[in-house]
């Protein structure tokens, strides 16, 4: 009797324990940059980091650019897929993630990646570092992290789910 009661017992913490594990990661985005106190947004000569700033041909920036040295750590805002792992013209070395409930996340100019495509990738795990590729390569660009966040594919304002939480 007693061994039933603990092997119930067992069972529903074990439920409890994936139940909470899923809910955690689902819960909030985290910020892939840590800082200290507040995060900051790029602003240099060359333009500004804010979502929705004016780029070259008319184009609007699809995210935030937070600032952060060279090498700083960067980490999976969410628990998710990942869908994308390599070079492009614009973003340098990237990733994407790809996250329950329509969600996809983007990390741009990296020096290194960590992580392949096919993986999955726990909420706060390291996936790469800041770096200067891609066009965040002139010395007049400060460092920083591009990052997106998309809602069935469209560009949202990471500042806003950031501050949301
Ligand atoms: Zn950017």
């Amino acid at each position: 009797m007693l061994k039933k009661l603990l092997s119930v017992f067992l069972f529903l913490f074990l439920i409890f324990i994936i139940l909470t594990l899923y809910f955690i990661d689902k819960e909030y985005i985290l910020c892939p940059i840590e800082y200290k106190e507040q995060l900051l947004i790029r602003n240099d000569r060359m333009g500004s980091g804010a979502f929705g700033a004016l780029r070259a041909g008319n184009r609007l920036h699809e995210g935030i650019d937070l600032y952060a040295l060279i090498g700083t750590d960067v980490k999976a805002a969410s628990f998710g897929l990942v869908v994308e792992a390599g070079f492009h013209k614009r973003l340098g070395y990237y990733v994407e993630l790809r996250h329950p409930g329509g969600l996809s996340t983007i990390y741009g100019h990296l020096s290194n990646i960590l992580v392949k495509p096919g993986s999955w990738i726990r909420q706060g795990s390291i996936i790469g570092y800041v770096g200067k590729t891609g066009n965040a390569r002139y010395p007049a660009i400060q460092p920083h992290l591009h990052f997106e966040i998309r809602k069935d594919g469209i560009p949202i304002d990471p500042i806003k789910v950031l501050e949301g939480r």
